[in-house]
């Protein structure tokens, strides 16, 4: 079964569906929708890109409209929990489109937004709630919002949640559904507390695991360029001078470093917005959506603040700041080379940041080439101590492309299929290039 046809859902929900444009399933689908039609608990080992939440919520609405259930006052049929607003209005936005046929009655509660509205639409009761954790518990014990009936659970992005300390939350609104229901559960990764929390509130799950890291990150043309702290902002102006960075994603790990960012790329001239946690929701989800529809050329962002962001057509993720987890290098790099599409990734790497880098690597079992044709490598080759360039493995002789930033973004990676890491070709890695590096190490 490789087609939405072959599903027999509902002729309202295939034609939507057909009329967003999908026709075969992604791997994730294939697996998980037979799954769920089929009434099972699913663990789904996924990343945002992958199709997850047509892979849960198509199932989801078909399961609504041929159950016997019924919206009760204050009540959900369906409650879905996220991590993130950004990421809950995306869940919704993908439901009301494929239900856009449907009476189902959708809403949406979340934090930094005033409750009085949410607390109105759930008053007579809806088919499915998508909610952030602190805020859904919040109007639970206000008693405005009642779970009692809830027949159909999911968690996404289960590990982020548990990331943002959200485990107490979730337990307590768990512990007000009943507990025959059906529950699914996705997440990026499956470290011990997200199986823990599986186990505790999945019965006897079918698990389903697509696109570990590794094979996500390998879609991206990824590349690490070296570089003082103090000249990352003249890098990055530096870099988008090439257009070709159409559509650019760049990460800074704190809300002031995007506010820092974000006001360099107006000195700049260069059309930005920024998202993080200290905006507010309108003014998030404005930034996303200028930048969505090409009004703006860039936009900063925050790890937190980023879950969620589906903008298609990104054509690089700039690391302005290399993140301390490797998974969240994994999520900020999965936000281009989306749906089959070409991505890339440019990492700017100053000396404190190699422990980090190397991390990376280590999880996603391939190295970043350095992209060294920028106007501050040597300076950031400087910058390293010796001993730090040998620890890359291969005596510090990375692949290096040897053209600009961004141009050639079609190609997966630099290395021939099926030739070893060790063995890549360096096109810019003649000896006179190795002597240079030598020098400034030493100078
Ligand atoms: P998700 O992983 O759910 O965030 O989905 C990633 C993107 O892929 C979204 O823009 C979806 O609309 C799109 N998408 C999901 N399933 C399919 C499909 N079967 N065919 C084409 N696009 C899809």
């Amino acid at each position: 079964m490789t087609k939405f046809t072959d599903l027999g859902l509902n002729a309202s929900v295939l034609r939507a569906v057909l009329e967003g444009g999908y026709e075969d399933m992604t791997p994730i689908q294939k697996q998980a929708i037979p799954v769920v039609l089929d009434g099972k608990d699913l663990i789904g080992v996924a990343q945002t890109g992958t199709g997850k939440t047509a892979a849960f919520s198509l199932p989801l609405i078909q399961k609504l409209l041929t159950g016997e259930g019924k919206r009760a006052p204050k009540g959900a049929r369906a409650l879905i929990l996220a991590p993130t607003r950004e990421l809950a209005i995306q869940i919704a936005e993908n439901i009301q489109a494929y239900a856009k046929y449907l009476h189902l009655r959708t809403t949406l509660v979340y934090g930094g937004a005033s409750p009085k509205p949410q607390i109105k639409a759930m008053a007579p009761g809806v088919d499915i709630l998508i909610a952030t954790p602190g805020r859904l518990l919040d109007l639970m014990n206000q008693k405005f919002i009642n779970l009692s009936q809830v027949e159909y659970l999911v968690l996404d992005e289960a590990d982020r949640m548990l990331d943002m300390g959200f485990i107490r939350d979730i337990q307590k609104i768990i512990a007000q559904l009943p507990k025959s229901r059906q529950t699914l559960l996705f997440s990026a990764t499956m470290p011990t507390t997200v199986l823990k929390l599986a186990n505790s509130i999945l019965n006897n799950p079918h698990r389903i695991d697509v696109a570990p890291a590794a094979t996500t990150a390998e879609k991206v043309d990824q590349h690490v360029l070296l570089v003082p702290k103090g000249r990352k902002r003249e890098l990055l102006a530096h870099v988008l001078k090439d257009e070709s960075l159409s559509r650019v994603l760049i990460f800074t790990r704190t809300k002031h470093g995007a506010n820092k960012v974000a006001k360099q790329l107006d000195q700049l001239g260069i059309s930005s917005g920024a998202i993080h946690g200290n905006k507010s929701q309108n003014a998030r989800q404005k930034a996303l959506n200028d930048f969505r529809t090409g009004e703006t050329r860039t936009l900063v962002a925050t790890d937190v603040a980023a879950r969620g962001i589906d903008v298609d057509g990104v054509t690089h993720v700039i690391n302005f700041e290399i993140p301390n987890e490797p998974e969240s290098y994994v999520h900020r790099i999965g936000r281009t080379a989306r749906a089959g599409a070409a991505g890339a990734s440019l990492s700017f790497c100053d000396h404190d940041e190699r422990g980090f880098l190397r991390d990376i690597e280590k999880t996603i079992r391939q190295q970043v080439p350095v992209l060294e044709d920028h106007p501050f490598h040597l300076e950031g080759i400087a910058n390293a101590p010796a001993s730090q360039d040998n620890d890359s493995g291969n005596n510090g002789r990375r692949g290096a492309p040897n053209r600009r930033a961004g141009s050639g973004r079609q190609k997966p990676n630099n290395r021939p299929s099926g030739q070893p890491k060790s063995q890549r070709s360096r096109p810019n890695s003649g000896g006179g290039q190795r002597n240079q590096r030598r020098q400034a190490v030493s100078a």
